[in-house]
């Protein structure tokens, strides 16, 4: 069924012109497209005048806040004083230089050497042709294997959507050859049968090294990983996960890339998930909260040993011959300064580790729910997985969308919240305080409440 529209009318002008990206058409058309006109602190209003709290934080990004006047500033008075530039031919903007250098100051890295993109898609596609360029100079053309993991999320350009590790990539032909995914993590989901979270986190290590062996190690050229499986469904790790791969990856001498697009800037309670988890990465890859999601922007944090081989292998040719024409945005670099101040200096961090027991106290409690699989998260990311049989973890029926009922329910509470699978995502902004996390988990479960008694008759 098509929901009508009035002729003209924003809905109207969307469905006539908009192709609608990672969008659940059958939802799309039973209750027609919102058309967003502003933001106000935590909330969004709509063309109708209606006014939703956003759990989501835009897409993981807008951290701050929609009306944030610093950020705002920081963007009028560097548009005022130089609006746009490129990084190529040796010629950039100061505010590219400033943004490099602090990135590299907050980062693990003691030195190193950063690549601006547009976003965190572009950042793992340039990473993946730095890790290809920088073998093929040392003589190692055959190292081009990448790994990741099933249920990761890397981005959608034809490279990094090799990488994501979800089934939708097969409507594309991807990924393409040489993208391996290993076993995702999950340990309520995939672990067997008697199986203790120690031994599986052992089975995972154990798999991760069949698969570099049966592969052959000298054919991989980097492990890509998101400290905290986002848009897969917000996973964290099995225990001792991370521990338990590292020297896998060492052993082989295969290089450890932390996809921080989501963990990075304090999502997980720290400045990086590498820091939450003991990640010892070679290069990070930033984006969405770097900005806090004000202007696009993506950065490649390449660790000292990276940033000295990168630096050989485009000498040896004269040039890394990479970059894209907004590289290094001097309006996307200032509002990127800004919001790592607001973030790391102005107590945005501060208040997500304050926040975040309560945040986890309401979301753990979701799991008692009739409909509650399970509740996972940390710092101020959570997933509520739902389940047809509590004790038998069985999903529901994919047709019945039961995620996408929950999502559903939550905007008619006027409660912005993402169905993912079988579960909805949380992720507010760091803005957050006790009481808009009750009024958020008070209308979630409103929302629950209405889905199971849908569901029941
Ligand atoms: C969002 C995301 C990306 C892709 O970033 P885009 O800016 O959407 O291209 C990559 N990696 C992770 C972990 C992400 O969450």
């Amino acid at each position: 069924m098509n929901k009508p529209h009035e002729p003209n009318s924003w809905e109207a002008r969307a469905m006539a012109n908009v192709m609608a990206g990672f969008t659940d058409f059958p939802t799309l058309h039973e209750r027609g497209p919102m058309i967003l006109t502003h933001g106000k602190g935590v909330r969004l209003y709509d063309t109708a005048g209606r006014d939703y709290l956003d759990a989501n934080s835009g897409l993981w990004n807008v951290v701050c806040g929609w009306d944030h006047e610093g950020l705002i500033e920081a963007m009028v008075a560097q548009t005022r004083r130089f609006p746009a530039y490129h990084a190529f031919f040796g010629r950039m903007a100061d505010t590219s230089v400033e943004l490099s250098e602090k990135l590299i100051e907050v980062s693990p890295f003691a030195t190193g050497r950063v690549f601006f993109t547009n976003s965190g898609s572009e950042a793992n596609d340039t990473m993946v042709k730095m890790l290809w360029m920088m073998n093929r100079a040392e003589g190692k053309p055959e190292r081009r294997k990448i790994i990741t993991r099933i249920n990761s999320y890397h981005g959608v350009t034809a490279v990094s959507a090799s990488m994501t590790g979800k089934p939708y990539n097969e409507h594309f032909g991807l990924p393409l050859p040489g993208f391996l995914h290993a076993d995702c993590p999950h340990y309520w989901r995939f672990g067997e049968e008697g199986e203790s979270e120690a031994e599986f986190t052992a089975r995972m290590a154990r798999n991760l090294e069949e698969l570099i062996e049966r592969e052959g190690p000298e054919t991989i050229a980097g492990f890509f990983a998101e400290p905290v499986m986002g848009a897969g469904g917000v996973i964290p790790p099995s225990k001792g996960y991370f521990e338990a791969i590292q020297p896998v990856l060492k052993r082989h001498g295969i290089p450890f890339i932390s996809d921080e697009v989501i963990c990075g800037f304090g999502r997980t309670g720290a400045v990086w998930g590498a820091e939450t988890y003991g990640i010892e990465p070679d290069a990070i890859i930033a984006s969405k909260a770097l900005t806090c999601g004000f202007m696009p922007l993506g950065a490649v944090i390449l660790g000292d040993a990276f940033a000295e081989r990168m630096q050989a292998a485009a000498e040896k040719i004269e040039e890394f011959p990479h970059g894209f024409t907004s590289s290094g945005h001097p309006v996307a670099c200032a509002v990127g300064l800004k919001a790592i101040e607001i973030i790391l200096e102005e107590g945005l961090l501060a208040n997500v580790r304050m926040i975040s027991p309560y945040f986890m106290k309401r979301l753990n409690a979701l799991a008692d729910h009739p409909l509650g699989g399970e509740a996972r998260g940390i710092g101020l990311m959570g997933a509520l997985e739902v389940v047809a049989e509590k004790a038998t973890k069985t999903p529901f029926d994919g047709a019945l969308s039961v995620s996408e009922r929950i999502a559903n329910a939550c905007l008619d509470q006027g409660l912005i919240c993402r169905p993912l699978g079988q579960a909805v995502v949380l992720c507010p902004p760091f803005i957050m305080d006790e009481t808009l996390l009750d009024e958020m988990f008070d209308k979630l479960e409103t929302a629950l409440d209405k889905v199971a008694e849908g569901l029941k008759a």
